[in-house]
């Protein structure tokens, strides 16, 4: 008789989705986290009187009241709704090239088409046509997924676009760098510039802004991850903090328990693995139990990068500096090409090459902060392997060197704003190794590839029985695909059992 029928390793979004939904079906259910909170990615941290969002920029998914997206759908199966407040943007995204261009887009398609069309004229009929092309490809990409029994050739736009990158696709619309620098911006939430970008992820990131506009959750995602947990707890699950699993153990083919960091070892029917799916298969499997197909799945694909935040507590409104937009991408030039991605190999952040994002909640609701007061999160995709390399004696001069830099950017856009800092706090990709325990602190799982993308199915398919998988390694990374995840991994089990019986 095993100590439970579920145990779950790691409380983020994938693993909350699957605990809930398991303890809710009344499966006895072990929740361990490494961490001292839930939510991984999904978590904030306190700093003086602020509450500083460690991920969430822009929540994908929650739709409006007539036109409820997946992600609301997702939070209504998992009956947490009424614990949270989703806080719709205005805008898409405030985008600024200083001296050349500073556009806002809002999130609503006839007024981003006008705005785009005063600012690009000549380019006013591609920009219509663009759209039309993006709402026609994310229509026909939801009946192929409803329906793919009737084959590429009822979807002919998918078939003609789904492996062609953001950049042929804007090349083939667009003559103005700066225009398709305005629509290829968004590859910083995604890890890859639109040479390399698949244009499914461009098309499906603007239909689904657009049609179910972006959000956010008062509280932040730390709100979404603690009503999780209140809410597996009270279906009877145990969930404990400060608990690493050290090892999956394996019996005969066949997943046994765990064992924790402090050596005990917990039995379990199955177990659902949030973490990484290399950390799963390289460091909690013992070698003997993986087979070599599963490693050679991981070796032709790579971790997607991380992440450099400054996170500002400011003593402000946010308009007393210009901030005008929620989300919003500096650049310094149009040029969103390969030197922007090796950009991402350095260490440094050039103040006059490179581009970052930055966020303001305050803008969307001003009761994100307190009054007078208003927060910022800065941020740029880097990998780790030159933080790595850094002497540790380097490391806290490279750290602040760095956000000096990116603060110089920002001013670019906010000037002042160094006169308000209040808190300042700053994450580099080993501070996201740390906290994450993702492979070089990778924030958004595999990158994405056309040749992984959404029509390669990402293998689900693990080396032991009873042993599955959720979270941003086996699904496209963001908060709604990783709670679906969740709540999959969790089928997976009760058909299993359903099976069994
Ligand atoms: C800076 C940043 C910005 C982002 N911006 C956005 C955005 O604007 N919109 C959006 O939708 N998404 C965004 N994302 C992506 C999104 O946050 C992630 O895709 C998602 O949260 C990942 O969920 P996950 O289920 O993969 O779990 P993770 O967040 O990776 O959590 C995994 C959990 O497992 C725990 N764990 C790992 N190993 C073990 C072990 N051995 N034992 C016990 N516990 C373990 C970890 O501590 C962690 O808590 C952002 C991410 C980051 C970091």
């Amino acid at each position: 008789m095993s100590d439970y029928d579920v145990i779950v390793v790691g409380a983020g979004n994938g693993g909350l989705g699957a605990a809930v939904t398991l303890s809710r079906k009344g499966l006895k259910t072990l929740l361990l986290e490494r961490h001292t909170v839930p939510g991984g990615s999904a978590t904030t941290f306190c700093r003086g009187r602020f509450e500083f969002e460690v991920a969430l920029h822009q929540l994908s998914g929650i739709g409006t009241p007539d036109n409820r997206g997946p992600l609301w759908n997702s939070l209504k199966k998992l009956d947490v709704l009424d614990d949270l407040e989703f806080i719709e943007m205005k805008d898409l995204n405030r985008i600024v090239i200083p001296g050349v261009l500073d556009i806002t887009l809002s999130t609503d398609l006839s007024s981003v088409m006008e705005e785009l069309g005063e600012r690009f004229p000549r380019e006013k009929d591609a920009v219509s046509r663009f759209f039309k092309l993006v709402y026609s490809y994310a229509f026909e990409l939801y009946s192929y997924f409803t329906n793919p029994a009737a084959g590429a050739d009822a979807v002919p736009l998918v078939k003609r676009y789904a492996f062609k990158t953001a950049q042929q696709v804007l090349d083939e619309f667009f003559e103005d760098p700066v225009l398709k620098a305005v629509f290829g911006a968004y590859w910083g939430f995604l890890g890859l510039t639109p040479n390399r970008l698949p244009f499914s992820y461009l098309a499906i990131l603007f239909f689904s802004f657009i049609e179910m506009k972006p959000c956010h959750i008062m509280g932040g995602s730390q709100a979404l991850s603690n009503a999780l947990v209140n809410k597996f707890i009270s279906h009877g699950g145990t969930v404990r903090f400060n608990c690493a699993v050290n090892r999956i153990l394996v019996k005969n083919g066949s997943v046994a328990g765990v064992e924790t960091g402090e050596g005990d070892e917990i039995t379990a029917r199955y177990v659902v693995s949030n973490a990484s799916k290399v950390s799963t298969y390289v460091e909690l499997l013992d070698r003997e139990h993986v087979p070599d197909e599963f490693l050679k799945e991981m070796s032709i694909k790579t971790p997607s990068p991380s992440g450099f935040c400054v996170y500002l507590g400011l003593d402000c409104e946010p308009e007393e500096i210009g901030i005008t937009a929620a989300t919003n991408t500096v650049m310094n030039s149009a040029d969103l090409s390969d030197n922007q991605y090796n950009r991402m190999r350095a260490l440094d952040f050039d103040a006059d090459t490179d581009m970052a994002g930055f966020s303001c909640y305050d803008v969307a609701d001003s009761r994100f902060s307190s009054e007078g007061a208003c927060q910022v999160s800065l941020l740029t995709l880097k990998y780790a392997d030159p933080w790595l390399r850094l002497p540790p004696t380097r490391y806290y001069a490279e750290k602040y060197r760095c956000a000096d830099a990116m603060l110089t950017l920002m001013e670019k856009v906010c000037p002042g704003v160094r006169d308000h800092i209040e808190e300042v706090e700053v994450a580099t990709p080993l501070t996201f190794m740390r906290y994450l325990a993702t492979p070089y602190g990778s924030v958004y799982g595999f990158n994405q590839y056309a040749k992984d993308s959404l029509f390669m199915e990402h293998s689900r398919e693990t080396p032991v029985e009873g042993l599955v998988l959720a979270g941003g390694w086996i699904t496209d990374c963001g908060f709604e695909t990783t709670i679906k995840s969740g709540i999959s991994a969790a089928g997976t089990i009760m058909r299993s059992l359903g099976a069994e019986r």
